[in-house]
């Protein structure tokens, strides 16, 4: 059997449940699990945190060329957990605050900053066996990915989704501001003049609105296997 170290890339709106599934996917497989999001949240938050105006591409371009940013993956008992490292301090939880999320869009159109960002997420992959999700892996970072994902849920259930999350962290937000926010988000990342979010010629749609997590990981699973992905038995004998 083949057992070549394929690469994946899955990209979607936000709260089609990428980083959910792609956690699982890399673990099944022993791969390096890519979160190109968190990159640009990264850059946004250091953005705001440096009070740089948002406006500004030639700051941002510099501050992307300058930036460190290392995804560590820590695979646990109870799921998996991403640290972003920034310049050597975590800022996992930074990065996921309203304010990033509600201005990483406007950063990440930036094209000084993409070009950085693709550079490092193309390094991040040059050794194969990743699986890395965003808006743009299986068109601009990652063209010739074995296999390509394409993941969508109804606007509706990506919100309830994103607010179930954000109420398990002790955070309540308004069901109709967050789906707004969302549809903001979506019509930024789709609109934009460069990379912006669509489906790659080759990627497989999976629309993922009345499909449990499980399902979806099964069925990027059995794809990936299709491309000559195995298994890693130690990883799955340890964690499972
Ligand atoms: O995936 P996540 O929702 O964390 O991504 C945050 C934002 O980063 C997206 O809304 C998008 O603006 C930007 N992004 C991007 N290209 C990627 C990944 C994320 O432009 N490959």
């Amino acid at each position: 059997m083949n057992s070549k170290k394929i690469s994946i890339a899955i990209d979607g709106p936000a709260g089609s449940g990428k980083s959910t599934i792609a956690k699982e996917v890399a673990l099944k497989f022993g791969y390096t699990y890519i979160d190109t999001g968190a990159m640009y949240r990264a850059i946004t938050f250091k953005a705001l945190r440096e009070n740089i105006c948002l406006t500004d591409e030639q700051q941002l371009t510099q501050l992307a060329n300058h930036i460190s940013i290392v995804l560590v993956y820590e695979p646990l008992i109870d799921g998996t957990q991403l640290h972003v490292i920034m310049d050597g301090s975590d800022v996992s939880e930074e990065i996921r605050s309203i304010e990033v999320t509600n201005n990483v869009s406007v950063v990440a159109a930036v094209s000084g900053v993409r070009e950085a960002m693709v550079l490092l997420q193309q390094k991040m992959a040059l050794t194969g066996g990743v699986v890395m999700d965003g808006r743009d892996i299986g068109t601009v970072v990652l063209p010739q990915a074995e296999l390509k994902i394409f993941l969508t849920a109804s606007v509706t259930e990506r919100s309830k989704r994103r607010w179930l999350e954000l109420k398990e962290k002790g955070i309540m937000v308004e069901l109709q501001e967050l789906e707004e926010q969302i549809r903001q988000r979506d019509y930024l990342d789709s609109h934009r003049e460069i990379s912006p979010l669509c489906q790659a010629k080759q990627a497989i749609l999976l629309d993922t609105t009345s499909l449990t997590i499980d399902q979806v990981v099964t069925k990027v699973i059995e794809l990936a296997c299709t491309k000559g992905a195995q298994f890693d038995n130690y990883l799955m004998n340890k964690y499972r």
